[in-house]
């Protein structure tokens, strides 16, 4: 794969020290729950957009390093929208060396036909996407199927889920279909936005517009990314926090009966044992807090796992 051309030193630098902390978050990902494993032919769906070029780019990396055998497809679902630019994924497909298929579905015209005007075209859309990538995965042969989301796209999930929908969850990153027929790998989940944004900067990959389907934005996902941006400017942490949570879980301060089963649950109560207060809470009131949860520092995830 050729590399691409840095226009200055310190663009250069940059770009290997930001890949290198993507490669390194990459592969623990994928060790933590086994997302990349020997001979796997993995189906990288790729829309143009940021994530999945960047996803694209960053698993033909570790594909250089791997100690064993992994292949590699890119495919592009075309599905119709006015204005798509046709050439432009195969192009860059043919000049960076990766395999690669198009499929053309015109589904946005299913969707128009079905949903009324005024109301988001993306449920349908979506599900109709998700077969598609399904049956081509099989034709293709392949083992697994990679998508691009990443933190921020988990852990809005989390809230709208909290929110909106009355359950505790986010999106995995190894996933088999209902079906039995697909695994679904997501390589990106723990990797920041703002840094795969740069990157895909800094690569120069040639970004196809994501508005061409015309559908207004997910109204609450904007809401819940404004909330996380707000509270973030307050606590650099939250983003890092919410991630964490999600790998934190006591099922014992919860309430789910079928996760609890008969066991006496035992342990620190969050009120009683102030756990974890905020100050806010606990001023005036006599009680002593522990400490809060300490913050995973970003700058120091480990790159370990990242075979050389
Ligand atoms: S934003 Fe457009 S392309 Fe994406 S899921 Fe929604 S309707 Fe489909």
């Amino acid at each position: 794969m050729k590399s691409p051309s840095p226009t200055s030193e310190n663009t250069g630098a940059r770009l290997r020290r930001l890949e290198k902390r993507l490669l390194g978050q990459l592969a623990q990902t994928s060790e933590a729950f086994k997302l990349l494993e020997p001979g796997d032919r993995v189906m990288v769906a790729v829309s143009g957009g940021k994530d999945s070029m960047s996803l694209l780019s960053l698993l033909a990396r570790i594909r250089e390093r791997a100690p064993f055998a992994l292949e590699l497809i890119a495919v592009n679902l075309d599905q119709g929208h006015p204005g798509f630019p046709t050439d432009v994924l195969p192009s860059y497909f043919e000049a960076r060396g990766f395999d690669y298929k198009i499929i053309r579905e015109d589904t946005y015209s299913i969707v128009k036909s079905k949903i009324p005007e005024g109301r988001t075209y993306c449920s349908l859309c979506s599900r109709l996407r998700r077969g598609i990538l399904y049956n081509v995965a099989q034709e293709l042969g392949c083992t697994k199927i990679a998508l691009g989301h990443h933190r921020e796209d988990t852990i809005e999930t989390l809230l709208l889920n909290l929110l909106y929908s009355g359950q505790i969850k986010a999106m995995p990153a190894r996933l088999q279909s209902d079906d039995g027929r697909n695994i679904v790998i997501r390589p990106l989940l723990e990797c920041a936005e703002a840094e795969i944004a740069e990157y895909a900067a800094l690569m120069q990959f040639p970004i196809v517009p994501c508005d061409l389907c015309g559908s207004q934005d997910n109204l609450k996902r904007q809401r819940i990314k404004r909330l996380i941006s707000e509270l973030a400017g307050e606590n650099p942490n939250v983003r890092g926090n919410l991630l964490a949570a999600l790998g934190n879980v006591r099922v014992t301060h919860l309430l789910d009966r079928a996760l609890l089963g008969d066991a006496e649950p035992r342990g620190r109560d969050t009120w009683l044992d102030a756990e974890v207060h905020s100050p806010a809470e606990t001023a005036g009131s006599g009680v002593r807090t522990a400490s809060p949860v300490a913050a995973p520092d970003e700058s120091l995830i480990p790159l370990s796992a990242l075979r050389r």
